[in-house]
């Protein structure tokens, strides 16, 4: 393990607490059918002291995001913190309140306003602002918004867009993934669950989106809402899509959306995603300290606790930026020299300022996997050797394995005699248990070294995939926990979003021989669009020039929603042959969430 930052020094103990008004007691958020959604106190254990089953940097990371409830920021900013994985945030107007990132669940949303106004009197929600596209900041909203409530919303531009898209292409496979990622199906236990690094855990409510009113489209925008000054910076490409800080000057207070936050974050999370560009973070970073540092007393974001102090947040921003730079520029130093991902991954130590910050520890990303992801944006997934170029794929590749390693036996009993590297040992097992997953000795012994693997790990999500991969060698087969893709999400997204999620259902053989075209006709939105579906291939297209239409579909986007949900063509106006759209869904596979990951 690296160097660690000292023990004794607990400023961020003193952060995590500061301005503490009430906790929520119980630490328990239900659903109206009184499933339980959020529990910290589920977290009690961490109170106490550290086993040997969790790393010890982890631990204190759990410690810290453990402390749950309503926090005074500063002067009229106050922040529920611990009630999902990310903060909700209060901003006082001249007569009622500014919520930033209305975290997952519309449950635990509600919750934190009850919290809120239990202590700072019932103030009306004047404005919602989004900081980023991700769920965790904005699937709670309809727990702050009441229905029909007129009032802004607001958001970096783009963040409709990319807050829907991310459910349209790889959702499924993303939040099978993401049950690895999160550990949520794992106990919340000294031996299971410890946090998320960025948080405990993720709550398993209701998800809503209320569309953005108000775009916010450039750096130094102004707007004044209920009478607060707020000075937007726009940060698209950093760690989301689109995303943005902002400054309230009255106050005296930054908001760092996402962007720096206690830990070193992810440029490419293990659920998977699109690579994030740690040289247009950095970069983004630089310009918020030119921007706000010198006129701010605290930094707060929307994960962990704020930072108070000029000198100290400058030099939180600043060593946040020089950490994704220098991952960024020194990953190209080495890969320039021939050096692969995994290679550079080994290579790379951060300078000790960095090392020794506890906020630059990667309890979410990883130096590690960083620095893979930073190689695979810039040169892919092939290293240049061509032995990789062409490889067997995992269930061949690992019978020839250990049939070259004489037998599962040998590599079974070779493993009991040795203490090998967890890492080489997790390695070969795999290969047995690829080779023959019915081999339970090799799954146990396989799901052992997960065990000792994740005891070692200072990444939270590093050690719930070891934990969730043994879990499942072990027979328990986790269930997708949150549905992303809510009946709102699904709604925000465009027609051509919702074809596309249709094309990538095709499935291609099925549909080699298949030639339909099929015209829509949006009544509700004064649009046309076709589908052509000929090799395999769905396409659409706004033009009605080409082959003359088999079918005609008159509807409304609602109705296009419900006829993906359920192939009901009920209230729908069809011209033409509708053995066309019978075809066309004829074709269509269902993605899996439950595919298998430990095991072929
Ligand atoms: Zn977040």
């Amino acid at each position: 393990m690296s160097d660690l930052p000292s023990f004794a020094d607990r400023h961020d103990f003193e952060n995590a607490s500061r301005g503490f008004v009430a906790a929520l007691t119980p630490g328990i958020v239900t659903a109206a059918d009184g499933r339980v959604v959020w529990d910290s106190d589920a977290y009690g254990f961490l109170d106490g002291d550290r086993p040997d089953t969790v790393n010890p940097s982890l631990w204190r990371q759990g410690q810290l995001c453990r402390k749950q409830g309503l926090f005074e920021v500063t002067d009229g900013i106050y922040q529920v913190r611990g009630l999902d994985l990310s903060n909700i945030s209060f901003i006082e107007g001249d007569t009622g309140v500014i919520v930033i990132d209305p975290l997952i669940s519309v449950e635990c949303a509600a919750a934190a306003l009850k919290l809120y106004r239990e202590h700072r009197g019932d103030r009306p929600v004047m404005a919602v602002i989004y900081t980023h596209s991700h769920v965790d900041h904005f699937g709670g909203v309809r727990g702050v918004l009441p229905d029909g409530a007129d009032v802004p919303v607001i958001a970096p531009a783009g963040f409709l867009k990319s807050a829907v898209s991310e459910n349209v292409y790889a959702g499924a496979a993303m939040s099978r993934r993401g049950v690895y990622q999160y550990g949520a199906e794992l106990p919340k236990n000294p031996d299971g669950q410890v946090g998320c690094g960025l948080g405990l855990g993720v709550s398993t409510g209701t998800v809503s989106l209320v569309p953005p009113t108000l775009d916010i489209t450039h750096t130094n925008q102004a707007e004044t809402v209920d009478g607060v000054r707020i000075i937007f910076q726009l940060t698209p490409g950093t760690e989301a899509p689109a995303e943005m800080n902002f400054y309230f000057p009255d106050r005296r207070a930054l908001c760092m959306a996402e962007n720096a936050t206690h830990n070193l974050h992810n440029l490419l999370t293990l659920r998977g995603a699109v690579v994030r560009n740690p040289h247009t973070w950095a970069r983004y970073l630089t310009e918020a300290t030119e921007l706000f540092a010198d006129k701010s007393d605290v930094v707060f974001a929307s994960h962990h606790w704020p930072t108070w102090g000029r000198q100290e947040l400058t030099t939180f921003l600043t060593q946040q930026r020089d950490l994704y730079a220098y991952l960024h520029d020194q990953t190209l130093r080495l890969l320039n020299q021939g050096y692969t991902g995994t290679e550079i991954a080994e290579l790379i130590e951060l300078p000790p300022a960095l090392e020794h910050a506890w906020h630059a520890r990667g309890y979410y990303g990883s130096v590690s996997h960083d620095v893979k992801a930073i190689y695979q944006h810039y040169m892919g997934w092939f290293d240049g050797n061509p032995a990789h170029l062409w490889e067997l794929p995992p269930e061949p590749s690992a019978a020839k394995h250990v049939e070259y390693m004489g037998g599962a036996q040998a590599v079974i009993e070779r493993v009991r005699a040795s203490d090998e590297d967890p890492r080489w040992t997790a390695q070969a097992l795999n290969y047995v248990v690829f080779a023959d997953p019915g081999n339970k000795e090799a799954r146990e012994l396989l799901a052992s070294t997960y065990d000792r693997l994740a005891r070692g790990a200072e990444n939270a999500t590093w050690r719930n995939f070891y934990l969730q991969g043994a879990d499942e060698l072990r027979g328990r087969r986790a269930t997708t926990p949150v549905d992303t893709a809510s009946p709102e999400v699904a709604a925000a997204l465009t027609v051509e979003q919702l074809f596309d999620s249709i094309a990538i259902r095709v499935n291609g053989p099925k549909a080699w021989d298949k030639a339909v075209t099929i015209a829509w006709d949006f009544t509700d939105l004064k649009e046309e669009m076709r589908l052509h579906l000929s090799n395999g291939v769905l396409i659409q297209t706004h033009s009605a020039n080409g082959a003359p239409a088999d079918l005609t579909v008159t509807l409304t986007k609602p109705q296009l929603l419900r006829l993906l949900a359920t192939g009901s063509l009920d209230g729908i106006e069809t011209t033409g042959n509708r053995g066309a759209l019978r075809t066309l869904l004829g074709v269509l596979d269902t993605a899996n969430d439950q595919f298998a990951m430990v095991t072929p």
